[in-house]
């Protein structure tokens, strides 16, 4: 329940209807207007998508009215009620199940009771990652072999082992989760959530064969079988669709245009830190001074619900820029925005979205990773399809964020926007844009992986039918086309 998860869901749920299948979407009444748009314009154009409401148990649970999701958890420390209300969905999920009988539940990682859910019903779980084979491998990695106990300090790199590319970190570029024996509320949910994974049907990755050599390394060594079916943005064909992802564009999507064709191709850098991240007021000083200092054209995304105290911004910074740079305060039309031919390079936080609509766009970024996996999403960018540059993030921090100067910022973008370097990065962006689009297309590997699992389930359907099952409504998924 956070639009990192909810948008690729989306996205998801259009891929299998354009496939002939039928999809239903189960949220809550306030995630509803994250699909709600979108699904009416597909259905419009004949794709069966449907969505469902079920009860979040806000209140009860001890958080304010209405939070649900992730970025309207007040406090940290709320987390875990948020996550503890999640797990109360299950009687009420089980009901809609029972209610509209479907033939498969695909559900998030982070909700691994459904796998228990789908087994009432006699239906397969699939999970969904919305992160990289590449990620999940070193975590795996870190978490069986400990080499960070090797090292002696904080700042000292250890190499994750056994894995394909040699990647160094830091302790401190660490989840504390990782790194703890103690067994905290977050690390049981994290085992649950991979057992449960375990006990599933399959999984799911949005990701694509020819991005990562992490697919075999994940299916073979922790030995899950896994379907690669995306890029899911590249499903989004038309503006609306690009453009309105997760929430309304606080820009006009034309008027965002207007400004972008006005720019010389590959000049524009793109700053953006996905929906959650938030910075102290001292860091977006120190990021205003950085982005005016690389002397590039940018669109600079900033987040409204806690950054905008004007305070921070450098004296006089909008009236300078004002010709060379956009600021969207709010939501941005990111994909819109990157398929643009002037954008050049992306600073993201590398968020797993983010990532991958850059790596499908074709351009080389800037890293600034901050939590979560977002550190593997990093090393996968700049040192396995070396397609973008680190500007030097040490710290594992959850927000408000800190730590990074604005040399180092400026340098970073120069260096992926500017001279001989940032052709060969730009270079290799498009080939791996290339790729992305070939995957998805008919007979390409993700396209081959999503014929595949409808396939299977198209058999595990016809294996597993019980008396009972005989009986559902609707046609069973042999007579699915794949
Ligand atoms: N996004 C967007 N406009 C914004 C900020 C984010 O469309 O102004 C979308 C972005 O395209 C991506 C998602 O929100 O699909 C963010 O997911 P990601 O995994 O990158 O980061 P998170 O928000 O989960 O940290």
């Amino acid at each position: 329940m956070a639009h990192g998860h909810m948008i690729p869901t989306l996205d998801m749920a259009k891929l299998v209807a354009s496939r002939g299948v039928k999809a239903t979407i189960v949220t809550t009444p306030l995630n509803k207007s994250v699909f709600s748009k979108s699904i009416q314009r597909n259905k419009h154009l004949g794709l069966e998508i449907d969505i469902r409401l079920i009860t979040f148990q806000a209140v009860e649970n001890g958080l304010p009215e209405g939070c649900e999701r992730l970025d309207l958890v007040p406090s940290q420390d709320l987390f875990f009620n948020f996550l503890k209300a999640t797990a109360m969905m299950q009687e009420t999920l089980e009901q809609l199940i029972e209610e509209c009988r479907p033939n498969c539940l695909v559900s998030d990682m982070l909700f691994p009771w459904t796998t228990d859910s789908a087994a009432k019903f006699n239906i397969p779980r699939l999970v969904f990652y919305g992160t990289s084979y590449f990620s999940l491998c070193g975590g795996q990695s870190n978490r069986l072999n400990k080499p960070f106990k090797n090292v002696s300090s904080d700042s000292e790199t250890f190499v994750v082992p056994n894995l394909p590319h040699q990647i160094k970190l830091t302790r401190t570029q660490l989840s504390p989760l990782d790194q703890s024996d103690e067994e905290s509320v977050m690390s049981m949910m994290m085992k649950l959530v991979r057992e449960s994974d375990l006990k599933s049907y399959r999984v799911i990755f949005n990701s694509f064969y020819e991005l990562e050599d992490y697919v075999e390394h994940y299916t073979k060594v922790l030995g899950r079988n896994a379907w690669a079916i995306c890029p899911l943005s590249l499903c989004n064909m038309d503006i609306e669709d690009k453009a309105e992802r997760g929430k309304q564009s606080s820009i006009d999507n034309h008027e965002c245009m207007k400004w972008l064709d006005s720019k010389k191709s590959s000049s524009v850098i793109y700053v953006c830190f996905g929906s959650i991240a938030n910075f102290t007021a001292s860091q977006l000083h120190e990021l205003a001074m950085g982005i005016e200092a690389s002397g590039q054209e940018f669109i600079w995304v900033v987040r409204t619900d806690q950054q905008d105290n004007k305070d921070w911004f450098p004296e006089g910074f909008e009236e300078r820029t004002k010709e060379k740079g956009l600021i969207i305060r709010g939501w941005a039309p990111q994909v819109l925005i990157l398929d643009h031919e002037a954008v050049g390079a992306f600073v993201t936080h590398c968020g797993w979205n983010s990532t991958l609509e850059g790596i499908s766009a074709g351009i080389p970024m800037v890293t600034w990773p901050l939590s979560a996996e977002q550190f593997f999403n990093e090393k996968l960018v700049t040192e396995v399809l070396k397609t973008g540059v680190g500007l030097g993030s040490m710290l594992w921090q959850t927000t408000p964020c800190e730590g990074v100067k604005r040399e180092a910022i400026a340098k970073a973008i120069k260096r992926v926007i500017v001279g001989e370097e940032a052709e060969e990065f730009r270079n290799r962006a498009k080939e791996y844009k290339e790729m992305a689009r070939q995957a998805v297309e008919e007979g390409g590997s993700s396209y081959c992986g999503l014929s595949n699992l409808l396939h299977d389930l198209s058999t595990y359907s016809s294996t597993c039918m019980t008396p009972e099952n005989d009986q559902l409504d609707g046609p069973g998924l042999t007579q699915l086309p794949v």
